[in-house]
């Protein structure tokens, strides 16, 4: 067997004890005679992993009565249409942020369902910086004020929130569970989870009584928040396996001690790499304000495109998968979320100062 160390944004790498239990557990869940991904999910197995994925959640976040837990299928994508169908129908209000790539889609697809009002926008400076958080307000009546938590492309990251009247809508699927948030001022958080918490196909679903009681009521089932809570996720078949992929990360993220394991963990990786970004003497640059420079997603360029892809296909032969920057900006990104592993970023780090004394 051989794993690489795998930088890639999402689907990307996951904890090797979580594959591994996955593996024992395929044929025969638990001595039921068949496989999860075999079973009706209307048995007490399916259930159980359901509970045991939402219980783990509420755990690591410290969700009460309050707050409401939902797996959907769709990607974190079909939030952005979801959020707005639920929630700015009827000539409602939402405020947006625009911090890049991700936050754009959301105001696109909320533009087509309601009125939206882009609070801050970060056109001007490329999406490389992002707002003072006490300078941002939300507008009279808007029902909420999103923000993409982490941009995944543009490797900018929130590290405080606004406080704000309307409550906050946070697009957390690259930074999910990376790091404690308070969670008193967000409404509805989602998060795709193919970056820290399991594989492709199912979106967690957070959201406040408060949030829940203003869901547009007149939508199709499944486009209803109300539906996917009161039947706790079992509205119609869920991707159970993806959401038993989930229950396994998120046990493990629990036993390594949870998000503040996460935040400090994150600091370690994020920081070595920013260091030999910042050690480089300008061979190796990131574009991205320091301020906001992200812990999950590390963006930056080298002298000229030609010894980028060259850094690329040999990082690839040295067995660093994945650094390859997003086709729509180019240059070089390393995902290092919560999975990855503090020696995979030292394996990054000693090749980059490689590279450099043999191009630089
Ligand atoms: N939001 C962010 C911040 C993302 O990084 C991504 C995926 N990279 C998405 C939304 C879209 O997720 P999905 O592909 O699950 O629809």
């Amino acid at each position: 067997m051989r794993r690489l160390h795998n930088f890639s944004a999402g689907p990307c790498t996951l904890p090797l004890e979580v594959l591994e239990t996955a593996q024992r557990e395929l044929v025969d869940y638990h001595g039921a005679g068949m496989s999860l991904l075999e079973m009706s999910h209307r048995t007490p197995p399916v259930e159980g992993v359901r509970d045991a994925a939402e219980a783990a959640l509420r755990r690591l976040l410290g969700l009460g009565e309050h707050h409401h837990v939902a797996f959907v299928a769709g990607g974190a994508t079909f939030q952005f249409a979801m959020l707005a169908m639920n929630f700015l129908t009827n000539g409602r209000l939402g405020d947006y942020t625009h911090s890049g790539a991700w936050a754009k889609k959301a105001i696109a697809d909320g533009r087509k369902i309601g009125r939206v009002n882009v609070v801050w926008d970060g056109t001007p400076d490329d999406y490389m910086t992002l707002p003072d958080p006490a300078s941002v307000s939300s507008s009279a009546g808007s029902q909420f004020l999103h923000l993409t938590s982490n941009e995944t492309i543009g490797g900018v990251q929130w590290k405080s929130f606004p406080a704000c009247e309307a409550p906050l809508v946070a697009d957390m699927s690259s930074d999910f569970l990376s790091r404690p948030v308070p969670l008193e001022r967000f409404g509805l958080i989602y998060a795709g989870a193919q970056k820290n918490i399991g594989p492709a196909g199912v979106t967690v679903v957070i959201l406040t009584d408060d949030m829940l009681a203003a869901c547009d009521g007149d939508l199709p089932g499944y486009l209803n928040y109300g539906g996917h809570v009161q039947n706790r996720s079992m509205l119609n078949t869920p991707p159970v396996f993806q959401i038993y992929m989930v229950k396994l990360v998120l046990e493990w993220l629990e036993a390594r001690g949870g998000l503040a394991w996460a935040e400090q963990a994150a600091a370690e990786r994020s920081g070595i790499l920013y260091g030999v970004l910042g050690g480089s003497d300008g061979f190796y640059r990131c574009p991205v304000d320091e301020r906001y420079r992200s812990t999950m997603n590390v963006v930056f360029r080298l002298p000229s495109e030609e010894l980028e892809k060259r850094f690329v296909a040999e990082a690839e032969a040295a067995g660093l998968s994945g650094l390859k920057g997003h086709r729509s900006v180019g240059g070089i990104r390393a995902s290092i979320y919560n999975a990855m592993p503090v020696a995979g970023v030292e394996a990054l780090a000693g090749f980059m100062s490689d590279f450099r004394d043999r191009n630089g």
